[in-house]
């Protein structure tokens, strides 16, 4: 339909591609009853009040009071349908995975690890904290590291503080406190660190070293502890001498031809808006399943935004563990947002309601296009690393910061971000490549968009071609021969461990 995104054959709304003014009137009879802002939905026909809103095919809400067709459908005019029951879900639907396209590569060229795992997008030095108190005083000596030796190691690509708020002040033996100490201990391991240990310690907090280091790392070589150091030049000195060993190591590594199947990546969106789940988030979710078909493994998450799709997900779990393993994530953070009296209702933003999504529903349905269509072979607790490989449900909570933190303790080397309103979001121990849901996003930011799949919406490209640029470009970005945009300019977010235990 000119003007507008129908999606769905079944669907009694569509998706204005640009601002609409009223009274425009289209080829199929219907005619705008008022202005309508782009993004926003029209309805296609009289909606009784109480009768289904459907996009996607799906039950977005039901209608708060009759709709006439040609009238604004905004959130305040949606009831929340019931959140599907994840005791009751069906899995395995899938009889053998239908994906008729060919991966027009197979390998790229990484950095292989000697721990083995993943092979890394990036070689890079990570500096492990295991308190805020240190954050001060690693900083100075990562500035200095970085001028005066890092330029000694051309074959290094940066030196990264995991500086974070855990470690400290906290319930260390709470229930949840597996979650952020595990992220910790996980993020270590990233593929982009290339199996080099370096901890700086204060020495009384509650995060002592041996909880997130194995025995055979846990010595001098490894660990820094402030408060055995003679002042402030000695501590530089300590984490600059012990940088230096490590970097040397890292600098020894090199780029080699490699399969598919040593590469993790995840895919998480930020200020969606109602073209994310036409445009942006299918041509990932196709990039996604050409990855997946040529072996690789790619992560996507988001709790609060696959909920109320999470039975369509359950259908493409390989097995009743997986579906068993995604339910109980699912109650896990329901009982979770419970304990802080919020629903799913919390999301969308105000940001993503200006762009048109009118509930959570919506919002999911979006969502949930990024993981495209493979079979879903694994599902993993907040910061869980893989033990299997190709498409795979990592929880984590929705926001871009947490969300990215944690993808990279479950051990991806890159990331797509796709994004409507737009956000700089980025990582420093991961490239980032975004992609834009609409072309005014990527002509306004066009220094910082890397793809722009608002093409898609307008009919001048398709989810096929923008999906295969994608894939060119993450393989491209993979071996280092692109800079995304955030990574070129150095826009990194803070790392932000998903901490759901108390603060003391
Ligand atoms: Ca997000």
């Amino acid at each position: 339909m000119d003007g507008f995104v129908k999606v769905n054959s079944a669907d009694n709304v569509a998706v204005a591609i640009n601002d609409i003014e009223k009274e425009t009137a289209f080829l199929d009879g219907v005619c705008a009853r008022s202005d309508i802002p782009r993004g926003h939905k029209i309805a296609l026909e009289d909606i009784s009040a109480g009768a289904p809103i459907i996009r996607y095919g799906t039950t977005l809400g039901y209608a708060a009071r009759n709709i006439r067709k040609g009238e604004w459908v905004n959130e305040s005019m949606l009831k929340l349908p019931p959140t599907p029951d994840v005791t009751r879900m069906t899995f395995s639907a899938m009889a053998g995975w239908d994906f008729p396209h060919t991966p027009p590569k197979t390998t790229f060229e990484g950095y292989r690890n000697p721990k083995g795992g993943f092979a890394g997008t990036r070689n890079i030095l990570a500096i492990t904290t295991t308190v805020q108190c240190v954050a001060g005083v690693l900083n100075i000596a990562v500035d200095r590291i970085r001028r005066e030796i890092l330029p000694r190691y051309p074959n290094v690509d940066a030196v990264v503080p995991i500086n974070h708020a855990y470690g400290c002040g906290v319930a260390i033996d709470a229930p949840d406190a597996a979650i952020p100490i595990r992220a910790i201990k996980n993020l270590m391991d990233n593929p982009n660190f290339g199996g080099e240990i370096m901890v700086v310690a204060l020495g009384c907090e509650k995060l002592t070293a041996d909880r997130i280091l194995g025995e055979e790392d846990n010595n001098r070589d490894n660990v820094i502890v402030l408060q055995e150091l003679e002042g402030l030049e000695a501590m530089i000195g300590a984490i600059s001498k012990m940088a230096e060993s490590k970097l040397k190591r890292l600098n020894e590594r090199k780029r080699e031809t490699l399969p598919l199947s040593e590469l993790c990546i995840g895919a998480q969106c930020g200020g969606s808006d109602s073209f994310s789940g036409i445009t942006a988030n299918l041509a990932v979710g196709f990039a996604s399943d050409l990855l997946v078909k040529a072996g690789a493994t790619m992560l996507f998450s988001e709790v609060t935004e696959v909920r109320d799709a999470v039975h369509i997900l359950a259908e493409r779990c390989v097995s009743r563990e997986v579906c068993k393993k995604l339910a109980d994530e699912m109650r896990w953070y329901d009982d979770y947002l419970e304990k802080g009296r919020v629903d799913r209702s919390a999301n969308p933003t105000p940001g993503n309601k200006k762009g048109g999504l009118s509930n959570i529903v919506e919002k999911a349905m979006g969502s949930i296009a990024k993981s495209g269509t493979a079979p879903i072979v694994e599902a993993l607790s907040p910061g869980e690393k893989p033990e299997r490989r190709g498409l795979i449900f990592a929880a984590t909570p929705a926001s871009d910061f947490v969300c990215g933190t944690m993808q990279l303790a479950s051990g991806i080397t890159l990331q797509v971000f796709t994004t409507g309103r737009g956000t700089p979001y980025g990582l420093a121990a991961a490239p980032v490549i975004k992609v834009s849901s609409r072309t005014s996003l990527k002509r306004t930011w066009k220094d910082l968009i890397d793809i722009d799949a608002g093409t898609i919406a307008t009919g001048e490209s398709s989810i096929e071609k923008k999906g295969m640029e994608l894939f060119d470009y993450i393989i491209r970005a993979a071996s280092g021969e692109v800079m995304p945009a955030a990574e070129k300019y150095g826009i990194a977010n803070d790392i932000c461990i998903f901490n759901p235990a108390p603060i003391t």
